[in-house]
């Protein structure tokens, strides 16, 4: 089939010449390890290579092996993932790790349909693993590929659109050198993260310039095209900074399913409508730990954004006036040191507080 100015064999000849030399020096991709492989795709799913990198080599220190990360509790696991973000990636690693071990007898499935019996395992993440870890003629299609596919093609569709991506994935995947799959993922990938970028794309440097159609034209920034996204709602929340005679504070662990679930946080909530943050903490913490606190002053207003809403969370120091604190979900709740805060997996904006609670007292 023609391609614009290139075949298909020269499409892929030209991506892996250029990746063999291109290519960033990962330490995932130092050797092959199915487990390492898997860690690094699941972490780069929602984020980039250079914010992941520092955990990715935290976490496989904390968890050198699938055994290792089946073994370990879930806090410990959400503690070195915590600042990534999308807990439920490192809840799925541990549970799917279990599952490994469980069924598997500690070897990570080799095929495209074992890989996504695993928990947290889509398309994405089993045509990566599968290609680079066991060589799975199986294409990736991720946010990098999407941009670099949408260019070249000039792709006039919302790709935002199940038909969309499934006529992206049938490209991608006819695009795909069988005979080296994994290492042309990874140039597809790479080509997409460090040339054709979302602004100001080097297609000077691009190695499939000559048959893009996006550039022969000048339009590559109008690629992808995305739907316009609704504004992102924005959610008031108080917390209360229940501090005892002894110094230390009351932190309870959030159920282990859904958002920031199995993290640990300062009891609080949503604030209701009338209600001022005082009254929204005190009543939340009466609702959740059937205790009453006075709220004494607010002690921080934090902005965070989440990737759905942003959360305006207004912090109040509380102390206990009656009753001893137990949560009516199950999940404890400790009285804590400031300095055992660090031992916990919190979510990024309690994380903020914490920090500055933990100053105010140095
Ligand atoms: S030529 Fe430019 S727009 Fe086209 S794929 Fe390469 S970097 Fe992207």
């Amino acid at each position: 089939m023609a391609e614009r100015g290139l075949t298909i064999a020269e499409f892929r000849r030209r991506l892996s010449v250029w990746f063999s030399s291109r290519a960033r020096d990962l330490p995932w991709r130092r050797g092959v390890d199915p487990y390492q492989t898997w860690i690094s795709e699941v972490m780069l799913q929602q984020t980039r290579v250079d914010q992941a990198l520092p955990y990715f080599e935290r976490f496989v220190d904390a968890f050198p092996d699938v055994r290792a990360l089946a073994e370990a509790e879930l806090d410990e696991v959400l503690l070195n993932w915590e600042g990534l973000g999308y807990y439920g990636r490192a809840r799925n690693l541990h549970l799917a790790a279990r599952q490994v071990v469980r069924d598997h007898g500690g070897q990570i499935p080799g095929t495209y349909d074992g890989l996504k019996q695993l928990p947290g395992v889509g398309d994405y993440t089993a045509s990566a693993v599968g290609s680079l870890a066991f060589g799975l003629p199986e294409a990736v299609l991720d946010g990098n590929v999407i941009r670099v596919l949408t260019r070249y093609d000039a792709v006039p569709d919302d790709v935002g659109r199940s038909p969309v991506r499934r006529q992206l994935r049938r490209r991608a995947q006819a695009l795909l050198d069988p005979t080296n799959p994994g290492t042309h993922n990874e140039a597809m990938m790479e080509v997409g993260a460090t040339v054709c970028t979302p602004r100001n794309p080097r297609c000077a440097e691009c190695p499939i310039q000559s048959g893009c159609a996006a550039h022969l034209v000048g339009s590559q920034e109008q690629y992808p095209v995305k739907a316009q996204k609704a504004p992102v709602p924005e959610v008031q929340v108080a917390v209360a900074v229940i501090e005892r005679e002894d110094g230390r504070l009351l932190v309870q662990r959030r159920p282990p399913s859904g958002l920031l679930g199995g993290l640990w946080e300062f009891p609080g909530g949503k604030i209701e409508a009338g209600e001022s943050p005082a009254e929204a903490c005190a009543r939340e913490v009466r609702e959740e730990l059937g205790v009453e606190v006075h709220p004494i002053h607010e002690i921080t207003v934090i902005r965070h954004a989440y990737s759905h809403f942003r959360i305006v969370m207004s912090a109040w120091s509380c102390r206990l006036a009656s009753g001893v604190p137990a949560t009516t979900n199950g999940e404890p709740c400790l009285w804590v040191t400031r300095d055992q805060l660090a031992d916990f997996a919190f979510p990024r904006a309690n994380r903020r507080l914490i920090e500055l609670i933990t100053q105010e007292t140095d």
